[in-house]
């Protein structure tokens, strides 16, 4: 079996990484693709109960918009990163920067009613990395501000990372760069050098297929 699942729901990939003793999430989609979520656990033979930890990538309610219902429904424990802590536990999204024309259409066009989440009270709070050796694998979460201030990665001992919207190839992109929406392109930029120097090879987003990370590097080689 792959050691990790995608499930698309709506605009946003989720991911689970198999672990030792269960699964992790990362993220869970919107607060209206809940019951898409659960029936598609069940088509994959998962029980709520085996996913162990929900990692939010991101606080925005296309993923975390049904983490209150998920939480609810597992036994998972919630991570999230300190500088987007109060977001999720205020249950009010931060404001939202579009950097791209896409961005900045898609902002004009998204009513208020999507950008709906129920707070929730995380377990792990963190900092710097974070090791996801004791939750049985050899991943880690490491910080790359860029969407949020608080946005984070996961990265596995074979080289994939699994970034959130640190770069997106969505919507109508033929290739992969910034996000549509950033609170600061700069760290999206440092983001990409950190992941490049961790040695990913493979980048699993939540808008947009997978891809190579040579794409980013070619970007990053150009600005200079
Ligand atoms: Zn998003």
């Amino acid at each position: 079996m792959e050691k990790f699942l995608e499930i698309k729901l709506g605009i946003t990939r989720i991911y689970l990484l198999k672990t030792s003793s269960g699964y992790i999430q990362i993220d869970t989609g919107m607060k209206s693709t809940a019951d898409k979520y659960f029936k598609q656990l069940e088509l994959l033979k998962i029980k709520p109960q085996d996913i162990q930890l929900i990692i939010a990538s991101h606080v925005q309610s296309d993923h975390i918009g049904s983490l209150r219902i998920l939480k609810e429904a597992t036994s998972a424990k919630v991570l999230v990163h300190r500088l987007d802590g109060e977001a999720l536990t205020s249950g009010k999204q931060e404001n939202v920067y579009p950097v791209t024309l896409m961005g900045k259409i898609l902002s004009k066009l998204t009513p208020d009613s999507m950008y709906v989440y129920d707070s929730v009270e995380p377990d792990i709070v963190i900092e710097n990395d974070f090791s996801l050796s004791d939750f049985g694998i050899n991943a880690r979460v490491i910080h790359t501000p860029g969407p949020t201030m608080g946005s984070v990665s996961v990265i596995d001992d074979e080289g994939n990372a699994f970034i959130g919207c640190v770069a997106q190839n969505f919507p109508l992109r033929f290739f992969p760069g910034i996000p549509a929406n950033a609170v600061d392109l700069s760290c999206v930029y440092s983001s990409w050098e950190k992941l490049v120097n961790e040695g990913v090879h493979t980048l699993h987003i939540s808008h947009g297929r997978s891809f190579n990370i040579r794409h980013l590097k070619r970007i990053l080689k150009r600005k200079k």
